[in-house]
């Protein structure tokens, strides 16, 4: 088959609906979505699991209350979807050692507040490198290596930094996290942004401008326009493509170009660093942890790194579902995405076993997501080093002719959040908007010429 549009958008996550929804705002109603998968949402994904809806990829807003607004509150606020405020502020005083105590709280907030200023420190040396001007400022700080040490270093560094480096979410758009426990799930958000400009009926898609599982390995483009290529053999042809493919996509060579990338732009895209981050569901017979807001989030400190730290129990989103969600990260979540779910959940129980004692009730039911091994992912999130070169971040943004780049990855200020992939397809789309005035413009002057 083939046709022709004026934009075609690679990807219906939330950037790749938010840009194509400013395209159509703008008058550009011939526009094509190739996504890959069965459904829209990308790394916005709820399934039913012990008889609830849970959010498998994003499932925080996270920036409200500040002097900004965050837009992706504005929607959900707008969507009337349910969501529940989370303080991870009591975490540190739910520490788990191996035998079942609880670290007493001075205990964790030194461990706490020397994480953070070993933290701090290594950032300032690796800042004074990175500088040239060699180490007489630099300290050497301890590596962290107790249990609590290990636990919290791994919050620290693998959640947010927040507390060692400003978080722009957090400044602009205030330091409240909502969890989004709706069962229409996070990504009816983006149900509804498609509404106000694709045929809906029911809660569904019906315009065929949305193309589910069209997977696309090749975009050729000349001086005049750009072919993409799917795997099923078709292909569509348009002025311009809105490229939002994860930056794990993009580093997995899935899609070939033609001409290749250039070398700035290919060599960008390797160096930025994607986070895996894996949320494992786990449903038990009922509940034997204390189900009370101040112990919703509890971490468990072994001396190996990021095993099973970080817990949160479901009772305030869902109560009596007896539901529990652990979260692991990169390694640990590669690790546990290559073994049978059987052994992850035997790896669980020992460790729950550890906090709560050996009379607990084994599991009834696992869900551990696939971000990693997932081909249309390749990851959970891009993560650009605190101490990065920002010609790195512009090159990755930077369109190529025809071909202009959006995701959560090419959001300057807010990368890794739904919010940055929310703006970055709306600025995609009006940079799109003015290569395209530009076009015609020169356009109408060779016309006005002849
Ligand atoms: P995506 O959602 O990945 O959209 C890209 C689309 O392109 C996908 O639908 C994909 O299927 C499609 N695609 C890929 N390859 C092809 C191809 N070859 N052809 C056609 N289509 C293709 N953010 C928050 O704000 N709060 C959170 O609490 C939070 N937690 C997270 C937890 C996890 C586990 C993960 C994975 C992410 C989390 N995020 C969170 C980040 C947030 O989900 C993302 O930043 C955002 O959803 C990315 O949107 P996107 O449009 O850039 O990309």
């Amino acid at each position: 088959s083939h046709s022709s549009s004026s934009v075609i958008i690679v990807g219906a996550g939330v950037s790749g609906i938010s840009a194509a929804k400013v395209l159509a705002e703008n008058g550009i109603h011939d526009l094509l979505i190739l996504e890959a998968s069965d459904r829209i949402g990308g790394r916005i994904r709820k399934e039913t699991f012990g008889g609830v809806s849970v959010e498998l990829g994003a499932g925080w807003i996270a920036g409200v209350g500040g002097k900004e607004s965050n837009p992706v509150w504005e929607l959900a606020a707008k969507s009337g979807l349910r969501t529940f405020f989370s303080d991870y502020s009591n975490a540190r005083y739910n520490i788990y050692d191996r035998s079942g105590k609880i670290f007493p709280s001075g205990i964790a907030t030194d461990s706490y507040q020397k994480a953070v200023d070993s933290a701090i420190q290594n950032l300032r040396n690796q800042e004074a490198e990175s500088g040239g001007h060699h180490s007489s400022t630099s300290k050497v700080t301890e590596p962290p290596s107790t249990p609590i040490e290990l636990a919290i270093d791994f919050i620290l560094h693998d959640f947010e930094m927040a507390e060692v480096e400003p978080i722009s979410t957090f400044t602009e758009f205030g330091e409240r996290e909502y969890l989004v426990a709706d069962e229409r799930g996070y990504e009816y958000l983006l149900y509804k942004m498609a509404e106000d400009f694709l045929h809906t009926s029911e809660g569904r898609i019906l315009d065929n401008r949305l193309k589910l599982n069209q997977v696309v390995r090749g975009i050729q483009q000349s001086r005049s326009g750009v072919r993409v290529v799917t795997e099923d053999g078709r292909f569509y042809e348009a002025n311009y493509v809105v490229l939002s493919v994860s930056i794990g996509v993009l580093q997995s060579d899935f899609i070939s170009f033609n001409p290749p990338l250039p070398r700035w732009k290919s060599e960008a895209i390797t160096k930025c660093e994607v986070m895996v981050y894996t949320k494992i569901f786990l449903q038990f017979p009922y509940k034997f942890w204390p189900g009370c807001p101040e112990k919703e989030f509890f971490i468990y400190a072994h001396d190996r790194r990021g095993y099973y730290t970080f817990w949160q129990h479901m009772e305030s989103a869902y109560p009596g579902s007896n539901i529990l969600v652990v979260t692991l990260t990169n390694g640990e979540s590669k690790r546990v995405e290559a073994q049978p779910d059987t052994d992850t959940l035997r790896e669980a129980m020992v460790v729950l076993r550890d906090m709560f004692g050996p009379d607990i009730p084994d599991a009834i039911d696992i869900l551990v997501p696939r971000w990693w091994n997932n081909r249309f992912q390749r990851g959970s999130y891009s993560n650009y080093p605190i101490i990065s070169n920002p010609q790195v971040f512009y090159d990755i943004k930077a369109p190529v002719g025809r071909i202009f780049f959006t995701g959560e990855h090419t959001s300057e200020r807010f990368n890794g959040y739904v919010h940055g992939a929310y703006l970055a397809g709306i600025d995609t789309s009006r940079a799109v908007l003015e290569e395209m005035r530009k076009e015609k413009e020169t356009e109408d002057g060779s016309q006005t010429q002849l």
